[in-house]
């Protein structure tokens, strides 16, 4: 059973709760009302799936809290066949929110049983988005420039393989800062070699880690 009446009630309930704390943009609020987040989750926490809180998937990582997953989109301002960058697929929760979009996305993972089961979730939605196991460090030159690129996971430092794989007007979402609180960080690339930066509130994601884990 992929939705249901009760799960679609909860949502719009989440919905109300987001636009309560902030979130405004339509389409943002229209993705996550049809995304049916509980199919992303470990069914030990299907009961807490349209609460507004990070959950643990498997590996030790965590699926975004969804204020957090629309607090990032807001600010990426999607349009419709957008080449979107996500490093940090995880459940793959926040693909699908790219993808209801309309956005084109390409989504790398450094866990590769999580790799393998965020395309499992999409596939059976009905989503279509390109996943790729890897280190997210050094972005996928071959599918840029993108008009955004999103950072699910904390760093200090913003790799400059990655800003350089964004458009000249692109966008850049990161959750920039050490590993107990990030500010949440857009980067604006302005020209060849010029990005502006703004702080949009503080947030707390799991760290973006070097290299690949073959295994549970
Ligand atoms: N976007 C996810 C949230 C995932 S949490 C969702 O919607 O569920 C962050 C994810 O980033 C974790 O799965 C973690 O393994 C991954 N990650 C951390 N460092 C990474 C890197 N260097 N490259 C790719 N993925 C990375």
């Amino acid at each position: 059973m992929i939705d249901n009446f009760e799960a679609r009630g909860k949502r719009k309930k989440l919905v109300e709760e987001l636009k309560q704390k902030g979130i405004s943009d339509e389409e943002v609020l229209r993705a996550i009302d049809t995304v049916p987040r509980h199919i992303f989750m470990d069914p030990a926490f299907l009961n807490h799936a349209y609460i507004d809180k990070a959950f643990p998937i498997s590996s030790g990582q965590t699926i975004s809290q969804p204020y957090t997953v629309a607090v990032q989109t807001s600010l990426l301002k999607v349009k419709k066949r957008d080449k979107i960058l996500e490093i940090g697929t995880g459940s793959g929760y926040q693909a699908a929110i790219l993808v209801e979009m309309g956005a084109k996305v390409y989504t790398i993972e450094r866990f590769r049983d999580l790799f393998l089961k965020a395309q499992t979730t999409l596939s059976s939605l009905g989503y279509s988005a390109d996943f790729f196991y890897g280190d997210g460090h050094t972005g996928k030159l071959q599918y840029g420039p993108f008009d955004g690129i999103i950072i699910t996971a904390a760093t200090k430092e913003i790799p400059d393989t990655l800003l350089k794989q964004l458009k000249i007007g692109g966008r850049l979402v990161v959750p920039l800062g050490d590993n107990d609180l990030q500010v949440m960080t857009l980067v604006l690339r302005t020209g060849e070699d010029t990005w502006d930066y703004s702080s949009h509130g503080s947030f707390v994601f799991v760290p973006m880690l070097k290299g690949t884990v073959n295994g549970k």
